[in-house]
């Protein structure tokens, strides 16, 4: 069957009949809008996330499994950043005519395997075609208890700075997979492209650290580390400072990159699409925060404090200031 054949409303039914739906007296996909109820004293968490064919991801990928995957990932990610509970997401789907159904089959099945993994229920969404590649938008909504959310703006001067995971994976993942490059250590190789495909956001961390009030900001890595401690120190009045040997590197990143000179500071710095988490906690929650992160079962390290003002700076092991060629990537 063509998508053609099968229609909008034919694809729209085998949405729904994919995803498990909200049960009464909550209402998911077939009415004109969605009917949801966040838990009493919750507040409703919601974002939004577009993804373009040919500005964030490549056909010629060819893993349309992994894609969905990711378009659900992204905003599970920034909730996880905002400390929050993710619940319902939306979709919506712009199809260029003559799209390969089994395809769109794909990318559904990795939607739907992410959806189940993190406990989120596919509400509704909007479908049409498109003159000009692939568009998927997913719209996720979460809670959490107002005074426990956490926001980019709380951050203070002498508070540790705190990454979760490993930096620079995904960004040396999509320089291998745009350079077709080919690297000796072959598992290397594949956990970093891995990691630019398929990231892992940080939902149970996120949450954990919101709830035990332990953190002071956060947001999630997005933009690279330098781009989105910028907006942490924009939005708190502060400034920060980063030590690049203190950075958290994987074994695969050190072995695809122990062939070049100096050590790339700048992929892991200035990289982007980890989603690992960056929050600022005061310097007396670092057992704690230890603690959720060894629950979690991944790292979380320190790299820096914030300071007075001055925006990001971050220091070379021999004390000089490293200057990024670029500061992340921007749009227009
Ligand atoms: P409307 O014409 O009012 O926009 P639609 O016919 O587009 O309604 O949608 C009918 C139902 O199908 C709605 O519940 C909508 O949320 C759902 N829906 C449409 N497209 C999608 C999609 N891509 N994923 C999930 N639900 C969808
Ligand atoms: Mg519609």
């Amino acid at each position: 069957m063509r998508l053609a054949e099968l229609g909008e409303f034919g694809l729209i039914d085998r949405i729904r009949a994919r995803f498990p739906q909200p049960a009464p007296p909550e209402l998911g996909i077939g009415d004109d809008a969605a009917l949801l109820s966040p838990s009493a004293g919750m507040q409703l968490v919601v974002s939004t996330d577009l993804l373009a064919e040919g500005v964030h991801f490549e056909r010629s990928f060819g893993q349309l499994h992994l894609l969905g995957r990711k378009s659900l990932a992204v905003n599970l990610s920034d909730l996880a950043a905002m400390g929050a509970r993710s619940r319902w997401f939306f979709l919506s789907l712009a199809i260029p005519a003559g799209f390969p159904l089994d395809e769109i089959e794909a990318l559904l099945d990795g939607l739907a395997e992410q959806a189940a993994e993190h406990g989120v229920l596919l509400a509704g969404g909007d479908t049409c075609g498109s003159k000009s590649g692939l568009v998927i938008s997913v719209t996720i909504m979460g809670e959490q208890r107002p005074e426990l959310l956490l926001r980019r703006s709380g951050g203070r001067p002498g508070d540790d700075i705190w990454v979760s995971g490993t930096l620079g994976d995904a960004a040396l993942g999509l320089q291998l997979l745009l350079n077709k490059v080919e690297k000796p250590d072959d598992a290397a190789t594949e956990y970093v492209v891995r990691r630019h495909l398929n990231p892992t956001p940080r939902c149970g961390f996120g949450q954990a650290v919101a709830e035990a009030g332990l953190a002071s900001a956060m947001i999630d890595i997005s933009d690279g580390l330098l781009a989105d401690l910028g907006h942490i120190c924009e939005q708190s009045g502060c400034g920060a400072e980063v030590t690049l040997s203190l950075l958290p590197v994987s074994a695969a990143f050190k072995a695809c990159t122990d062939s070049f000179s100096p050590f790339p500071w700048a992929l892991a710095i200035s990289g982007g699409e980890d989603y690992e988490l960056c929050f600022t906690a005061p310097t007396d929650k670092r057992a704690a925060i230890l603690e959720r992160a060894k629950t979690a079962g991944i790292p979380a390290t320190v790299v820096g404090k914030l300071t007075d003002s001055g925006g990001v700076v971050a220091r070379l092991p021999d004390g000089s200031i490293f200057q990024p060629s670029t500061s992340g990537y921007t749009h227009f």
